[in-house]
C-alpha cells in the first residue's frame, strides 16, 4: 500500500482541522482483542496487538514496544517511521504529540485519556475524532475483496462438509467446534466470530451461543459463521431441516428466502440502508411476520465482523461502490423456531452487486 492509505487519512485529518490523528486502542494497548486494532492494521499493515500510529500532514509515526519490533519491521508500511517504545506505549507516544491531536473517542476510556493528557507536552490539545479511519476503511479495494471472497469460499466449503456429515445426534457445540477446526484446515486463520449453531427453539434467539443441546430429528438448525483470511472476515447464515420439518416451518423458510432474494435484487450503489431493509421487511410484514424480524437487514463487514454501513430501519447510510455488506433477514418465533438466511455481497458501480456467498439457499433436509 506504501503510504497511500496514510495519505488519504492525512487529508481527512487536515480537513478536520487537526494537526495529527492518533490511531489505535488506547484503552488496553498490548492487551486488546484483534478487532480493537483493526484501524492500525488497515492503516499500517501491522497485525500485532500493541501498536499506535500518528498521522499528520508531514508525520507518519508508528509506535510499538520491544516485543513487536521485528514484526513491525516486516509488516509496517514503509511510509511510516517506526518508533520503539521502551516501557509504556501510551505515555511515551504522548510525548511525541504536538498541536491539535485527534483521538478515537469510541476506543478510549476516561482513564486512558487522562494518562494521555498527563504525558502530552504543554500546549497539546486532545480532540475527540473517532470514525475517521472507519470512513476510509468502508470502501474495500481489490485485495480486501479477494481476502473476503476466499473467506466466504471457505465458509461455503465448511457448510458442504457439515451437511455431508449430518447433524442429528450431535450437540450444537460439537458442530460449532468442528466448523471452526475445518475452517483452519481449509486455510483460514480461524473463525471470524464463534459460530452460532442453534437448533429448534434456540434458533429463535438471534445470537444464541452453541450449547450442549443435542440436535434432534424434525428440527430446524440455524448456523451462522464466517472465516477469517488475512484479517478479513466473511459472514454467512444458512438454516437446515434436520429430518422432516413442519409445513409451517417450510412456509416460513420460503418467505424468508423470498425476502432475502428481493433485498439482494434491491441493493446497489445509491440505495439507502433503510430502503433496502424495507424491501425485506415489507414482504415479511405482508405475510404477518413483520414483528418477527427483530433486527436490521445487514451490516458492513471487513477487518471487523460489524462495520459501517448499516442496513436497517434507522439507517441513514447510502450504499456506495466498495461496500461489503450482509443481507440477512430472519423470522423468530420465541420458544419455537427461527430462520435466517445471510449472504455477503460487494457493492459495485452501476447497480452491479457481487455475491460472495455460494452455498445453496434451498432448504436442505439433512439427517
Ligand atoms: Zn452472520
Ligand atoms: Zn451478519
Amino acid at each position: 500500500m506504501s503510504g497511500e492509505r496514510a495519505a488519504r487519512l492525512a487529508e481527512l485529518v487536515a480537513e478536520s482541522g487537526l494537526d495529527g490523528l492518533l490511531v489505535g486502542d488506547l484503552v488496553r494497548p498490548g492487551d486488546s482483542g484483534p478487532d480493537a486494532i483493526a484501524n492500525v492494521r488497515w492503516l499500517t499493515g501491522f497485525s500485532g496487538t500493541s501498536g499506535l500510529a500518528l498521522v499528520g500532514s508531514d508525520e507518519r509515526l508508528f509506535f510499538t514496544d520491544f516485543r513487536y519490533v521485528e514484526r513491525a519491521a516486516r509488516e509496517v508500511d514503509s511510509g511510516f517511521e517506526r518508533v520503539r517504545i521502551e516501557h509504556q506505549l501510551v505515555p511515551e507516544t504522548a510525548a511525541r504529540l504536538r498541536g491539535r491531536v485527534g483521538f478515537d473517542d469510541a476506543q478510549t476510556s476516561v482513564k486512558s485519556l487522562e494518562r494521555l493528557r498527563e504525558a502530552a507536552p504543554e500546549g497539546v490539545e486532545l480532540v475527540p475524532a473517532g470514525g475517521l479511519v472507519e470512513r476510509l476503511r468502508r470502501a474495500k479495494d481489490e485485495g480486501e475483496v479477494e481476502a473476503m471472497a476466499t473467506a466466504a469460499r471457505i465458509a461455503d466449503e465448511v457448510y458442504e462438509w457439515l451437511r455431508d456429515r449430518g447433524f442429528e445426534g450431535r450437540t450444537e457445540a460439537e458442530v460449532a467446534l468442528a466448523a471452526e477446526v475445518r475452517m483452519r484446515e481449509l486455510g483460514a486463520a480461524g473463525a471470524s466470530f464463534p459460530p452460532i449453531v442453534a437448533a429448534a427453539e434456540n434458533s429463535a434467539v438471534p445470537h444464541h451461543e452453541a450449547s450442549d443441546r443435542v440436535i434432534g430429528p424434525g428440527e430446524l438448525l440455524l448456523i451462522d459463521m464466517g472465516a477469517k483470511v488475512d484479517g478479513y472476515c466473511s459472514d454467512c447464515t444458512r438454516t437446515f431441516a434436520v429430518g422432516e420439518v413442519s409445513e409451517e416451518e417450510r412456509e416460513a423458510y420460503r418467505l424468508v428466502l423470498e425476502a432475502q432474494e428481493a433485498a439482494l435484487r434491491a441493493v446497489g450503489s445509491g440505495v439507502g440502508g433503510r430502503e433496502a431493509d424495507a424491501v425485506a421487511r415489507d414482504l415479511l410484514s405482508e405475510a404477518g411476520f413483520g414483528e418477527r424480524f427483530g433486527h436490521g437487514l445487514g451490516h458492513g463487514v471487513g477487518l471487523e465482523i460489524h462495520e459501517v454501513p448499516r442496513l436497517g430501519r434507522r439507517s441513514d447510510d447510502i450504499l456506495a461502490p466498495g461496500d461489503a455488506v450482509t443481507i440477512e433477514p430472519g423470522v423468530y418465533l420465541p420458544g419455537r423456531f427461527g430462520i435466517r438466511i445471510e449472504d455477503l455481497v460487494i457493492v459495485g458501480a452501476d447497480g452491479d452487486v457481487r455475491n460472495l456467498s455460494g452455498f445453496t439457499k434451498a432448504l436442505l433436509t439433512v439427517d
